[in-house]
């Protein structure tokens, strides 16, 4: 079996600023690149609050940006979903990381970037409908509900702008919050009242999604306060309530919470596992930006850099 260095897995900032960094301190770094690959930022539009980019930058050219720099110090990208990691608690142990359920490959330093995945409701016509009028992503989706009348779920800064980005291209949009307030920051939730064809309904909750075989046709809804129930015509629901972190082939293992973040000590990317750091959405629930997953991400390289030059590297 192959034997590595580092290999990082998850291709988003936190995954490419490790890149940079370790590829530069010469651990000849290997990337398995994941399910989706520039991670989360390649569903935005424009990315307006990532330092260096003066006038804003697209998210899909942001990451091919940060893809080129990392290819440049010579990381290895490959793609590839690492489906399971067994992991050394020996110091300088290798740890095993299996690929698309088939080869193995072994590293004495891991950098985990799988970053978080969107959350769905749970109703089981929501899985129905998956592709037929359910998203989780208005920049990937919307444009195949251009004029058509849309639902929105969520309270939160994702909502309110799936919310106004659909509601450039859709005649209406209805945002569902399930309190009588908004999450989403101030400014957020200014830009959804101004804008004219959304209408917010508050304090409702989705009872079922209908449809015909062509997709989705109908959000049934229910306010919790009177307990009212209105069926909305609409072909497309997209889902905006969160994430959770992608960490489920590391339970068992390393120490997690109970929401599935990835523990890791004060100051420090590292995790209960020697040789194994975090960074980025994976471990982090408070801040869950670019930058932030990019600094976890030079942090994870600076450690596992100085743990193997304390192996003898
Ligand atoms: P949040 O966790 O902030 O918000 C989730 C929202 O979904 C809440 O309003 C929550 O309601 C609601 N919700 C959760 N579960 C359900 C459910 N089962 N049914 C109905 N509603 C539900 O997630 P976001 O993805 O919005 O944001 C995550 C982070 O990313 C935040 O820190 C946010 O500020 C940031 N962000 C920043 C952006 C920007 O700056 N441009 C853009 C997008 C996100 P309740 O409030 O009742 O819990």
């Amino acid at each position: 079996m192959k034997k590595h260095d580092c290999i990082i897995i998850g291709s988003g900032p936190a995954g490419y600023t490790a890149a940079i960094y370790a590829a530069r301190a010469d651990l000849k770094p290997i990337m398995y690149m994941g399910l989706q690959p520039g991670g989360q930022l390649t569903t935005t539009t424009e990315v307006d609050n990532f330092p260096g980019y003066a006038a804003g930058v697209d998210g899909n050219a942001m990451m091919d940006d940060l893809k080129n720099q990392a290819e440049r110090f010579g990381t290895e990208v490959r793609f590839g979903l690492v489906t399971k990691a067994s992991l050394n608690s020996k110091k300088g142990g290798y740890h095993t990381l299996t690929i698309d359920e088939g080869h193995h490959i072994q590293a004495r330093t891991v950098i985990i970037a799988t970053g978080a995945s969107a959350k769905y409701l749970g109703l089981p016509s929501e899985q129905k409908f998956m592709g037929f009028g359910v998203s989780a992503c208005a920049v990937c989706d919307g444009f195949f509900y251009k004029g058509q009348d849309v639902v929105v779920v969520g309270g939160g800064d994702t909502a309110a702008e799936e919310a106004t980005y659909l509601a450039k291209l859709c005649p209406k949009v209805t945002l569902l919050v399930r309190r009588d307030e908004m999450r989403a920051s101030k400014a957020m939730q200014n830009r959804v009242m101004a804008t004219k064809n959304i209408e917010v309904l508050w304090d409702t909750e989705t009872l079922d999604l209908l449809g015909d075989d062509k997709g989705l046709t109908t959000v049934r809804v229910k306010n919790r306060k009177t307990s009212e129930t209105t069926d909305i015509p609409a072909t497309g629901f997209f889902v905006a309530i969160g994430h959770k972190p992608n960490t489920d082939i590391f339970k068992g293992q390393i120490d997690m919470d109970e929401a599935g973040y990835i523990k890791t000590q004060s100051d420090s990317t590292a995790t209960n596992y020697p040789g194994v750091f975090c960074s980025g959405d994976a471990q982090d629930k408070i801040y869950r930006q670019a930058v932030t997953a990019a600094g976890t991400g030079c942090m994870a390289a600076l450690e596992s850099e100085r743990y193997l030059a304390a192996l003898g590297h």
